[in-house]
């Protein structure tokens, strides 16, 4: 399946709720859902029965769009996250925080998901002071996501950590803001992600 390209906000609209893909303009009131709080399309404001199918349906896609994933990765981090003890769900979130696109973002490396993963792209991203630009790696306990030497000097990368500076950094990333970078502590638990989502829904979909 290809890259979705069509325009972000519909994606929000479609879920009806905020995935946050366009930076700052998501916090303004300029933000497409705060003005059309309805699906798009023809029939955008007229569909309002969904079934327990397209409930499960819409919690996968709203998880997949706010983590900026394909299905078929998705897919692999669900099949992943069974094998691992625990809670599926919980579990397949976990992961999804680990991914270092995600990581970047976190840590206000990015104004969205999208630009954080461009970060990791350009090679921007270090991991233990080695550059990194792979958005799907997973960061492990122990490790120091930091920003490489290059990315620090550049006039864009300063704006956007001015822009982000009071983002709060979730707990299990101890983040140094004098050096840019941060050591991750622990693996996120579900208490330290804030995706307003019923995971169970995920896993009774795929587990049809
Ligand atoms: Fe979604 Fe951001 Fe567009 Fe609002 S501005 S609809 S949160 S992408």
């Amino acid at each position: 399946m290809a890259r979705y390209t069509g325009a972000a906000c519909k994606l929000c609209r479609r879920e009806g709720q905020k995935l946050f893909l366009k930076g700052e303009r998501c916090y303004t009131k300029k933000c497409a859902l705060e003005r059309r709080a309805y699906a798009p399309g023809q029939h955008g404001q007229g569909r309002k029965k969904v079934s327990e199918y397209g409930k499960q349906l819409r919690t996968k896609q709203f998880a997949k769009r706010y983590y900026g994933v394909l299905e078929g990765q998705f897919r692999h981090y669900f099949e992943r996250a069974e094998k691992m003890s625990g809670v599926t769900g919980e579990n397949l979130l976990s992961i999804l925080e680990s991914r270092l696109d995600n990581v970047a973002y976190r840590l206000g490396f990015g104004t969205s998901r999208a630009q954080a993963r461009q970060m990791v792209l350009h090679g921007h991203v270090t991991v233990n002071g080695k550059k990194v630009n792979i958005p799907s790696y997973l960061v492990k306990p122990g490790q120091v996501i930091g920003l490489s030497e290059k990315a620090r000097g550049l006039g864009q990368v300063k704006a956007i950590l001015e822009s982000t500076a009071s983002r709060p950094t979730p707990k299990w990333l101890d983040l140094n803001k004098q050096a840019m970078e941060a050591k991750v502590t622990a693996m996120a638990t579900r208490e330290d992600i804030d995706l307003p989502i019923e995971e169970t829904l995920i896993v009774e979909l795929y587990s049809k």
